[in-house]
């Protein structure tokens, strides 16, 4: 489908944890998307000289689902997060989607790693909750989410469920700094150190990864993954932003 302009009326809003807030919203023309495209959000007046500045945000929601779901980690002074803030049930803003080709591309005989940290989750929520994947899932799928401290998972509960539902689907969650030793995470270190971990009969080059978060994370992996022998053209990624070097 091709990208276009609507009008999205806020639905609601609620943080997911301390600084991830969920907004749901409805558009005034009708979209057709696949798991992992995103919307390019207007942000009015924001720019140099008043212009409109425009932010993407990965749709965390099913493609079958309405509404529409994203999930978005609050930036100190940024101005498409604060502004995505500050709209609550009723307010109106401006979109333009569906964007992107992260999307799951199907190869027989292959696995999938998603690999994400923070709301990088976002786009493999869809992805796992489309009818798409549930109905033809690869041979083996692992949902991968970092996170600092264990209060900053996301989904927790319907990932786990998903477990349940989806065939050989794993999920893990790997927290760098817990702050108790009950943290109720899978995995205590950073999702690279979680991939360093896997046995040498993890399927590594049976698998397809896509990469989600900080460019820092996916520069990483990448490196990891290619030490174990996966190919270039089986890692895919979608940069949210760049460290400051
Ligand atoms: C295709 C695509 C999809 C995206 N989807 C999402 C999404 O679903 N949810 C989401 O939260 N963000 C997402 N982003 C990032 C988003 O577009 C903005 O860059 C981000 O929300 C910051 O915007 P801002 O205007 O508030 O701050 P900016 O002024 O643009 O950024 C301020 C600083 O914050 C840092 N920063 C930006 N994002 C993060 C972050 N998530 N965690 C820590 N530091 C950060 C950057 O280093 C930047 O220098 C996506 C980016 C891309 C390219």
């Amino acid at each position: 489908m091709k990208a276009i302009s609507v009008q999205c009326t806020v639905q609601s809003h609620r943080f997911l944890t301390p600084t991830v807030f969920e907004l749901t919203f409805d558009t005034d023309l009708p979209i057709e998307f696949k798991g992992g495209q995103f919307v390019s959000v207007i942000v009015p007046g924001a720019g140099p000289g008043g212009r409109d500045l425009r932010r993407a945000y990965s749709i965390a929601s099913s493609p079958e689902a309405r509404p529409f779901e994203l999930c978005v980690k609050l930036v100190e002074g940024g101005p498409g997060t604060n502004y995505l803030n500050s709209l609550r049930a009723g307010d109106v803003f401006k979109g333009m989607f569906p964007y992107g080709d992260f999307t799951h591309q199907e190869k027989p005989d292959h696995g999938v790693c998603f690999i994400s940290t923070g709301t990088g989750i976002a786009p493999f929520r869809s992805i796992v909750l489309s009818e798409a994947f549930q109905k033809n899932p690869p041979t083996h799928s692992t949902l991968l989410l970092g996170v600092r401290e264990e209060n900053e998972v996301l989904y927790d509960a319907e990932m786990k469920s998903l477990t349940g539902k989806i065939k050989n689907f794993t999920w893990e969650t790997c927290v760098s700094r817990p702050t108790k030793d009950d943290h109720g995470c899978s995995f205590r270190g950073r999702v690279t150190d979680y991939l360093r971990s896997l046995s040498v009969n993890y399927p590594f080059t049976k698998t397809d990864y896509y990469l989600c978060g900080g460019g820092a994370m996916i520069d990483e992996v990448k490196k990891i993954l290619m030490d174990k022998g996966v190919e270039k053209t089986s890692i895919h990624q979608e940069v949210y932003y760049k460290e400051p070097k």
